[in-house]
């Protein structure tokens, strides 16, 4: 990637234009009145899931300021949160790095997202209301039309599904440390994944949705598990991959 991120920016502003409108189930645009450390964090988190930006990319702290016109210090607050959200790594006298994540942290970090889901699927049976099922279906469309146009961010709506999922425990701490396994997972994607089409099977959402419509959680987490299944047997997750692979770390 030699693009600078300003000009990713540029260019993903460009994608989002031509690619998706505001119906099409991006939770929440944060526009105007939101601080502009969550305009620019939001955008971060869209270019990592639509893999613009890529494992071991520098976010230029310096850059990321000016292509957002505010003083360094408040583009230094969205790379700590990020970094306490272990999505960002600061090295000494180099800057901030996108965290790349090894196998065994990969594996760790699937495994808690795998239970933590099914946790919530238990709640989100309980609590979803009919409004809850309308969001998620809406989502799919969403999710089926991206992948059918074979569209760059297929992948971010693929991922903002279990983002909704997270919000729908209506568990704000649960929801919290969900998100923050699907950005993680995310990164390890864009690390480690060896078959791109099997990210995230809208057929299997639509199956988790039809399962919670029920409320049956049994069905939910099964349909769940198959999901990790084919997400996680996308991934190689081998350790002498992860050695092979670091030879072609991006330089910086
Ligand atoms: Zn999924």
């Amino acid at each position: 990637m030699s693009l600078t991120l300003k000009a990713e920016l540029h260019e993903a502003d460009t994608m989002s234009r031509n690619e998706s409108s505001p119906s099409e189930g991006s939770i929440s645009p944060r526009r105007g009145k939101f601080p502009v450390e969550d305009i620019i964090y939001d955008r971060i988190i869209a270019l990592i899931m639509e893999k613009h930006l890529r494992p071991g990319q520098r976010l230029n702290e310096v850059k990321l300021a000016a292509a957002y016109d505010v003083p360094r210090s408040r583009a230094r607050r969205v790379l700590e949160r990020l970094k306490d959200e272990e999505i960002v790594t600061f090295e000494l006298n180099k800057g901030a790095f996108l965290s790349r994540p090894s196998a065994e942290e990969a594996r760790h970090v699937f495994e808690t997202r795998r239970h933590l889901e099914y946790a919530g699927l238990s709640l989100i049976c309980e609590r979803a209301t009919k409004g809850d099922l309308d969001v998620l279906r809406e989502h799919i469309l969403a999710e089926q039309r991206a992948f059918s146009e074979q569209r760059r961010d297929a992948n971010r709506l693929a991922g903002e599904f279990h983002d909704l999922l997270a919000q729908m425990t209506k568990n704000p701490i649960l929801e919290k440390l969900l998100i923050g396994l699907v950005r993680r997972c995310v990164l390890i994607q864009s690390v480690y994944e060896v078959e791109t089409n099997s990210l995230c099977l809208t057929s299997e959402h639509s199956q988790i949705v039809d399962a919670i419509e029920a409320k049956d959680a049994q069905a939910a987490i099964k349909v769940m598990a198959q999901h990790f299944d084919h997400i996680v047997g996308s991934l190689d997750l081998r350790e002498d991959r992860e050695r092979a692979t670091d030879v072609y770390a991006l330089p910086n």
